[in-house]
């Protein structure tokens, strides 16, 4: 419900990015009658998977009609939802914020809740950006059930080590560690004895790229031209947040071993006041069903943030204005019957 005193284009909250962080956000806000619309470009991470797991009672739902189903629910609160970017958001003095987006619009919102998500940056081998989210995967928990038993290769990748190959040899007992041109030596004893027991096999040859047959991988090229045959191939892209909006608005950010990423505190609140950070925006381990936690609870705690300027605010007028306690008890009791 819009504020009377708002303008055609002023909200309580913009939403920067309509993934599962933001749109639950938006459905809380939506609930608790808040003006809100939410801008997304339209790409969230998981688009090249054909489903998604691991969220209770939408495990395997494809990612579109999820989110599909989520803006239906969020819509049918009166919220706004645009296919837009949002290029720019600055302070206006006021303690809001006013928010460029890229189709040419400007909205005005006192709260900002950034949901942007991040770009996975994939190794640059012929075959992965193509196969990627299909048979070519990083997360043992969104796709690990479905490559279960089948001949598994990772990608070594020096900041992640041998971790993806100890996780998906608990799924499968053929799984190789290509170490890419890596030093063998470089890896300590430790990791030897963790991938024997784990049963990992291990090729030390530079990867030259994926073969890929009647739109299937088959196979691991190494330089050289020797092919090892592998039907999945793990790798571990860098996760880079898509944090511009926030860095330009100054907000902190804290080290993650994917990187720098928006500092916040429990309720997603980032270190510039009226600015919330959610979902991959604010984290790289962020699933869809913490992404959209986040979300929520971010939105609850904006709708009591608002709750309390809107009563400051009304109470600093009624205080300017005819303003006594009797009036005031007076008031409260003919509310109280129903006048
Ligand atoms: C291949 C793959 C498969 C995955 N499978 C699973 C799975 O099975 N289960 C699971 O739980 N997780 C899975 N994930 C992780 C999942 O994608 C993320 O956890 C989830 O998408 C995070 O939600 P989010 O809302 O933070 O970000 P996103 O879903 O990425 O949404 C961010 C949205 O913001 C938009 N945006 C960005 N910048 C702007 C801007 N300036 N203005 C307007 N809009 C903007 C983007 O276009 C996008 O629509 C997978 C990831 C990948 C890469």
């Amino acid at each position: 419900m819009r504020n009377q005193e708002q303008s055609e284009n002023a909200y309580d909250v913009v939403v920067v990015g309509g993934g599962a962080a933001g749109l639950a956000a938006a459905l809380i806000l939506g609930r608790s009658r808040r003006s809100v619309l939410v801008v997304d470009a339209g790409e969230p991470r998981n688009a090249p998977a054909a489903h998604m797991h691991g969220y209770p009672s939408r495990d395997g739902m494809a990612p579109a009609a999820f989110l599909a189903e989520v803006r239906r629910e969020v819509a049918a609160y009166g919220v706004e939802l645009v296919r837009d970017k949002v290029t720019a958001a600055e302070p206006d003095g006021s303690g809001a914020f006013d928010v460029a987006l890229a189709g040419g619009g400007r909205v005005h919102a006192r709260r900002l809740v950034v949901a942007t998500g991040l770009v996975d940056e994939l190794p640059d081998l012929p075959g992965v950006a193509e196969r990627w989210g299909n048979d070519v995967i990083h997360c043992p928990y969104c796709h690990g059930w479905e490559v279960r038993d089948q001949a598994i290769g990772v990608l070594y990748a020096k900041a992640s080590g041998i971790h993806q190959a100890l996780l998906f040899g608990q799924l499968s007992d053929d799984v190789t560690l290509f170490l890419d041109g890596a030093d063998e030596d470089g890896l300590p004893d430790s990791d030897w004895q963790l991938l024997a027991a784990a049963g990992v096999s291990v090729v030390s040859g530079k990867v030259d790229g994926l073969v890929v047959t009647d739109d299937a991988l088959t196979g691991v090229r190494l330089a050289g031209g020797r092919v090892f045959p592998r039907s999945v191939f793990v790798v571990a892209p860098r996760m880079v947040a898509q944090d511009t909006l926030l860095t330009a608005l100054g907000a902190r950010t804290k080290e993650t071993p994917a990187g720098p990423f928006a500092e916040v505190d429990p309720t997603g609140l980032t270190s510039v006041p009226g600015v919330w950070a959610v979902g991959n925006a604010a984290g790289p381990a962020e699933q869809v069903v913490n992404a959209a936690s986040a979300g929520y609870r971010a939105g609850v705690t904006i709708n009591v943030d608002l709750l309390h300027a809107d009563l400051d605010r009304a109470t600093e007028r009624r205080r300017s204005g005819v303003f006594s306690p009797e009036g005031e008890r007076a008031v409260a009791r003919a509310r109280a019957a129903g006048v």
